[in-house]
């Protein structure tokens, strides 16, 4: 074994390391899921790619489900896992809980689409008023749909066609925002001036040049593309806490600064909190931070497990819905049966006790994981908001440039960790967060800990912590 202790040693030791428990760990997954496999390959000839979604095709494999209950899922190799995947956030009321089943059977005996609206509607919008701070509001069907209507929305009010987005944030699939989603190193450009590099070939250079990227938390780069760009500028859409690149939190003042300066330049702010609304606080980040945006993009938890999307902004914006000079349109939009589901979801279980219970079940996950970290001596720290948390196994993680410098090895050992060991994160690697629910327990985070642990343990070669922190 080497005797260099620099960090650079260090460092690739355990890349050693974690390539061999990867290795381990894959055969293990793939030995356990069998049918997943057998599923898959059958499934190729009807499936493109033989998944639903592009993101379901995941390593070392795709996981196919058969049922969720509670706070667990189970696949279709018979295998329980305490689920906190969450369906790519999506979970928060956790699975078939009773306040869900009630209002969505209650509305499928009623008829489930009529392309008029319901009263449920109203109701949701008054809760989403009365959470988020902004009057008015449209629904749509997904988190694509809602971050498309701010952006046609900052356009029409403004007459400008350029928008800036920060690198390294997903906000769905329409041209405007699959623009410097994952930027290969290579095409990024510099740090503080990056490339708007589209995401494939899918998207013309013509589209792609009115979004301009900027850093995360960088308020002078904000500053010189307005300057730049100078009435250009319909906006900028913004992940408040991203959630794309792992977890990053705003430096401290830059969503209201931000604001401001948007403001001064004519130009309006968006939040897309399609991942962070209802789940790290009961007004998402908007409720974390204090700061109201003039839109709020909405979709994932609310629909409590049905599609669902919905915008509310400022009336100076939303109005031009009701004038007609954007036409915010959609046949499933305020389907009664979302409409049902999200009233039960905003109502009944989403209540203040609701959000004690995360703060309890965070504290555990994180204050555990922390103090696994540091008996074992790995490197990084956890971040966790609300029912949200990650395990960043880096030193500093504050933009898309310390992503990538982050080693991917690590979210691969531990998601394969987790996995084995009961516990399904999202697939597969360092991009994602844990989602916990309502209905998660003790005895789901003790789970965590301990897969966790597992990988600790097994990555200093069975040394005793002391040592191993030594
Ligand atoms: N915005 C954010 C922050 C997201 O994480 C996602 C999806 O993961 C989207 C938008 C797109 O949502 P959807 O997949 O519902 O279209």
């Amino acid at each position: 074994m080497s005797t260099d202790t620099s960090p650079d040693s260090r460092r690739a030791q355990d890349l050693a390391r974690l390539d061999e428990l990867i290795a381990q760990q894959s055969k293990v997954f793939l030995d356990r899921t069998t049918e997943s496999q057998r599923i898959r390959a059958e499934a190729g000839s009807v499936l493109a790619g033989g998944v639903a979604s592009s993101w379901q095709d995941t390593q070392p494999g795709t996981v196919w489900i058969r049922t969720g209950r509670g706070s667990r899922t189970w696949d279709v190799d018979g295998t329980e896992y305490t689920d906190l995947h969450g369906g790519f956030g999506v979970g928060i009321v956790g699975h078939a809980h009773p306040a869900i089943v009630a209002a969505v059977s209650d509305r499928v005996r009623k008829g489930t689409h009529f392309a008029q609206p319901t009263e449920d509607a109203v109701v949701v919008a008054r809760e989403l008023a009365a959470r988020f701070g902004l009057p008015v509001w449209r629904y749509n069907n997904s988190g694509t749909e809602s971050t498309m209507d701010a952006i046609h929305l900052m356009r029409v009010a403004t007459g400008r066609p350029k928008i800036i987005k920060v690198e390294g944030t997903y906000h769905g699939h329409h041209d405007a925002v699959q623009v410097s989603v994952y930027p290969a190193p290579e095409l990024a450009g510099p740090a503080d001036r990056p490339n708007s590099v589209p995401v494939g070939s899918a998207y013309p250079r013509a589209v792609v040049d009115l979004t301009v990227v900027v850093p995360f938390g960088d308020l002078a780069a904000v500053d010189r593309v307005l300057t730049e760009h100078r009435g250009e500028i319909a906006g900028m859409i913004i992940e408040p806490v991203m959630m794309n690149i792992g977890l990053i939190p705003p430096p401290p003042g830059y969503l209201r600064l931000l604001k401001d300066l948007l403001h001064a330049h004519g130009a309006y702010l968006a939040f897309d909190e399609v991942k962070t609304g209802l789940a790290l606080s009961p007004a998402g980040a908007v409720g974390l931070t204090g700061v109201v945006p003039d839109l709020v993009c909405l979709a994932k938890a609310l629909g409590g497990g049905l599609p669902c999307g919905a915008i509310g902004g400022i009336p100076e914006l939303m109005d031009l819905i009701t004038q007609g000079a954007y036409e915010q349109v959609g046949t499933f939009n305020g389907n009664p049966l979302t409409m049902a589901a999200a009233r039960a979801v905003l109502q009944d279980i989403l209540t203040p006790a609701a959000y004690d219970g995360f703060e309890e079940l965070r504290r555990t996950m994180a204050d555990g994981a922390e103090e696994i970290l540091r008996r074992y001596g790995l490197p990084g720290f956890v971040r966790s908001y609300g029912c949200k948390g990650a395990v960043l196994f880096t030193e500093r993680l504050e933009n898309y440039r310390d992503f990538l410098a982050y080693d991917d090895e690590w979210g691969n050992a531990h998601w394969l960790y987790q996995h084995n060991g009961g516990v399904f994160l999202p697939p597969w690697g360092k991009c994602e967060q844990w989602t916990a629910s309502v209905q998660h327990t003790r005895e789901d985070a003790e789970r965590f800990l301990a897969n966790l642990e597992r990988m600790a343990a097994d990555l200093r070669g069975g040394m005793r912590p002391q040592e191993a922190a030594a």
